[in-house]
């Protein structure tokens, strides 16, 4: 490792006089490399402590757009940022705040990528909402062999745990079942007071920052839970599931199913659709369905985008608001709902039973 130059000394000067760090933990968290997932709450301060403290190689995977409602708790993104993909708005932030560092954009992580992925990198720092991705990114962290910076929030509450670490519990061990569908406490709709995950993410910087140079004990076997409303940090401990199909003692690999779409809203009503289009900000309609289709009927002013071509014409629905696919009896719709979603459009919702639903409901049809 190369001697840190004049402008690093003085950039980690404080850094420098501790004993524990000193020149060569300073190097140590130059030659790191750490992934963080989700460019949201949790990453937006992750981030920038570790790009601040000069992790010389972070990375940042996000699929999604900065939205407005992102700004109450994103604080990497600005007004200015509206409708960028988070990962470059990201990118320029911590750029500006630290030029010796590298940032990557990485998008959506998925079983495909995620293994690869995440064995390039020393630490994992989940800020993700989501169950699904959890569950990823705990078993490409315990094939892999890396450690999994847990963290999530909801309401005034917040959790933290290192977790995949030698001995201790993995994502899966104190999860063995998705929560059932419909359960969406983790998700982005729920909600969240703005500076929780603020407080979660930077003790997650702090736990990467401590792996990298080696010091203190990691929040391994516990787990710290923070209660904004009564201002408390609780500790409860947790255990390696010997049976764990992902770290147990005889791993399952067949057995590490992802759950699908844990954040997906229930499809809404034709009965609730038709009060959303009689109100101030009517969603965009989506037929999903084939020309012949929609030629014998369909939505007032719905657009023809069948299924099969959704993928390549995405760039039509960028920017156009919340929407709303429809099919003939809800199958296609709720596919390219969740395409939709998995493409980083947030607002999407897809109509129960489809177009005969609607009819049988009344709803005006236009041919
Ligand atoms: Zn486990």
């Amino acid at each position: 490792m190369s001697d840190l130059d004049p402008v690093e000394r003085e950039r980690y000067a404080r850094h420098l006089v501790l004993p524990e760090v000193g020149d060569e933990g300073q190097r140590r968290l130059r030659a790191g490399r750490v992934l963080i997932v989700g460019a949201g709450g949790l990453g937006s301060p992750a981030a920038l402590y570790l790009v601040a403290a000069g992790v010389g190689h972070v990375a940042i995977a996000d699929g999604d757009r900065v939205d407005r409602s992102n700004l109450q708790r994103q604080v990497l993104h600005t007004e200015a940022d509206l409708g960028r993909p988070k990962t470059a708005s990201a990118r320029d932030a911590l750029a500006a705040r630290n030029p010796h560092v590298q940032v990557e954009e990485l998008g959506r992580l998925d079983a495909t990528n995620a293994p690869a992925t995440v064995a390039r990198f020393d630490v994992v720092v989940d800020g993700s909402d989501n169950f699904a991705t959890r569950y990823l990114l705990s078993d490409a962290c315990v094939a892999a062999g890396r450690p999994y910076v847990f963290g999530a929030v909801h309401r005034f509450q917040g959790q933290l745990a290192v977790l995949g670490l030698a001995g201790g519990p993995c994502y899966r061990c104190l999860h063995p079942e998705p929560p059932p569908p419909g359960l969406y406490a983790n998700c982005a709709e729920a909600g969240v007071l703005g500076v929780l995950p603020g407080v979660i993410g930077t003790l997650q910087a702090a736990e990467a920052l401590k792996l990298l140079l080696g010091l203190g004990q990691p929040l391994d076997r516990r787990m710290l839970v923070y209660d904004a409303l009564a201002g408390t940090f609780d500790e409860l401990a947790l255990e390696r599931d010997p049976a764990c199909p992902a770290c147990g003692d005889a791993p399952r690999p067949e057995a590490l199913v992802l759950p699908a779409e844990s954040c997906a809203p229930p499809p809404i009503s034709a009965a609730a659709l038709r009060d959303r289009l009689a109100g101030g900000s009517p969603p965009l309609l989506v037929d999903v369905r084939t020309a012949a289709e929609y030629a014998r009927g369909h939505l007032p002013a719905a657009l023809l985008l069948p299924v099969d071509e959704l993928e390549s014409r995405l760039a039509e629905l960028r920017g156009r608001g919340p929407l709303v696919v429809y099919c003939e009896v809800g199958g296609r719709s709720a596919r390219a709902a969740a395409l939709l979603r998995a493409a980083g459009f947030v607002a999407v919702a897809d109509l129960a039973g489809g177009y005969l639903a609607w009819r049988a409901a009344g709803g005006a049809v236009a041919r």
